[in-house]
């Protein structure tokens, strides 16, 4: 850079966009509306000077089934579109195997960041640890940083050949490397690592605040996130603004000198930052969230309801329908297949599932116990991602409650065994992915130990055996539950989750709920 020169900069940003390449019902989101959104923005930009960067805080992956059903290329193509420079790994980028993840690769024209994700065989980085670009005459690095969290949170059997590093430790390395080579006027941390009010990040790896806070003031200068799936508007020092409204106005975070910016989730965001640099420094212009066509409900004079856009409606981009609708079509096609019914709703919310027994892990249980011929069942109530809705059911509903295509395995344990595997497993706290989802048996978990527990009603014997089924997800320490896949009596089925449960709702339906009352015997002290 140059003395007393000012370069303009604009950073246009999304995060945890979970296969959201289509707008909702309500034509919410989709990358269709954020392709025009993009383009108005980044011309806008351009024309007053400035240098754009569009940058993606990772976890594309995972949560829509047709694009699940499409390992997200749907996503991925859309974003080369839309024009994205880079996007950090996401620890959802790990739920289906690394074979995927390298074609995904190679189906994007942007890198894929990671300075952290290192392969523990030969102790080199897997991912492109950063990409340099230069703007307007000025030379921006963005550092890909990914959360540790994801070892203990993505699919373990993906995991096994991989060791995450310090995401502190790691951007000193790479801060020291890139000055010491391409000597950047700009660093920006691009991270998939979540952002916690005033770094109170609770049972979850540190995130952006603590990262921010534990590099040496100028060490870089924005940090782009996700994984929190936060709106990072600011109240006040420290304290975020709770349930964020599209329109109003957006402080971000900054710590220890670090701007830090989050666009919630979904593409129901485009952040833009407007930046100046001077001298040396970075500062920020403005800030704002613009929504992606997000809609509230208003009540007509008739009584009826309709929705409502917060802003102007954006409108589609012609080119972005042609590529995504033969997706679309393609996968609605293999959805919208109906399997069974049910006469009423069975609970998969996350503010339930992960907090007492739920009928839809009734349900799920009980479909791999009878795939297991099991005496019971237990699994991550944080693996249940959502509700089957009452009426009819379809195959799209079952792959939204059971996404990660696990497999139903089952072991044989000793009644000993059994204690010492529950000593952990029904203690793990409410909140948790892990907490526990259990059927066909009761116990009461005081913290650290069971007691009183019986399986199919009948007391526990330490010296008989018992058959326990659940997936290959917690089998393999998914959720910090013992491995139990290197015991002896460890069978897995290869029967797809999503596929025993659809075996089972389309063999007893109608379903009733009031076949599946959540277990009452399981006792948390
Ligand atoms: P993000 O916040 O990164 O978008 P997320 O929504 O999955 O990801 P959480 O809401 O914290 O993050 O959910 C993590 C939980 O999801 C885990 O604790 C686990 O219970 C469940 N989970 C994640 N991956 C799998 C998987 N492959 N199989 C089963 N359950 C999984
Ligand atoms: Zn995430």
């Amino acid at each position: 850079w140059q003395p007393d020169r000012s370069y303009r900069l604009t950073i246009l940003h999304t995060n945890d966009q979970h296969g959201h390449f289509w707008p909702n019902a309500q034509g919410e989101y989709g990358l269709a509306a954020q392709k025009t959104l993009m383009d108005t923005q980044r011309y806008d930009a351009q024309s007053k000077g400035s240098g754009v960067l569009i940058l993606s805080g990772g976890d594309v992956n995972t949560g829509v089934p047709e694009s699940d059903l499409l390992d997200a290329e749907p996503d991925i193509r859309g974003m080369n579109l839309v024009g994205y420079d880079a996007m950090a790994l996401g620890n959802h980028e790990f739920d289906k195997p690394l074979s995927v993840l390298q074609k995904q690769q190679k189906w994007a024209k942007f890198p894929f960041l990671s300075a952290n994700i290192y392969a523990k065989s030969s102790g080199q980085r897997l991912f492109k640890p950063w990409a340099v670009f230069t703007r307007m005459g000025l030379k921006v690095a963005v550092i890909g940083l990914s959360t540790p969290d994801t070892l203990r949170i993505a699919n373990p059997a993906n995991m096994a050949t991989i060791e995450i590093r310090d995401p502190v430790t790691e951007t000193e390395k790479a801060v020291a490397e890139l000055r010491a080579s391409v000597k950047p006027d700009v660093i920006i941390l691009l991270t998939h690592m979540g952002h916690y009010d005033d770094g109170q990040h609770g049972s979850n790896a540190p995130g952006d605040v603590e990262l921010a806070r534990s590099l040496p003031p100028g060490t870089v200068n924005l940090i782009v996130g996700g994984h929190s799936h936060d709106a990072v508007c600011m109240e006040k020092e420290n304290v975020s603004v709770k349930n964020y409204q599209p329109g109003q106005p957006c402080q971000p975070d900054r710590q220890n000198g670090v701007w830090i910016v989050q666009a919630k989730e979904w593409g129901k965001f485009v952040g833009r930052g407007d930046f100046t640099f001077r001298n040396g420094e970075l500062a920020l212009d403005s800030y704002q969230l613009i929504p992606v066509n997000l809609k509230h409900k208003i009540k007509n004079a008739d009584g009826s309801e309709s929705w409502l856009t917060w802003q102007q409606e954006i409108p589609p981009n012609p080119a972005m329908m042609k590529l995504l609708t033969p997706f679309q079509k393609r996968a609605e096609a293999k959805l919208d297949v109906p399997v069974g019914s049910s006469d009423g709703v069975f609970v998969g919310e996350r503010d339930k599932v992960r907090f007492e027994q739920t009928n839809l892990g009734q349900l799920i249980l009980r479909a791999q116990m009878a795939a297991t011929k099991a005496d019971f069942a237990v699994m991550s109530g944080g693996g249940i991602r959502t509700s089957l809705p009452q009426g009819a059911i379809s195959w799209r509903d079952v792959l939204q409650v059971q996404p990660f295509s696990n497999q139903v395995v089952s072991v044989t344990l000793t009644g000993n065994q059994l204690l010492t595997y529950l000593a952990t497993v029904a203690n793990i706290k409410t909140d948790a992915g892990g907490f526990a989802q259990f059927a066909n048996i009761s116990l009461v978990a005081d913290g650290s130990d069971v007691s009183e527990v019986k399986i199919n009603g009948e007391p526990l014997q330490k010296d008989t055996t018992y058959r326990m089924a659940t997936n290959s997800f917690n089998a393999t320490g998914g959720d910090g539950y013992p491995r139990i896949d290197n015991l002896a009596g460890y069978t897995n089925t290869g029967l797809r989750d999503a596929d025993v449960l659809r075996g089972w709702v389309s063999q007893h339906s109608p379903l009733k709920v009031s076949d599946y009352a959540p277990g009452e015997g399981i006792v948390h002290l």
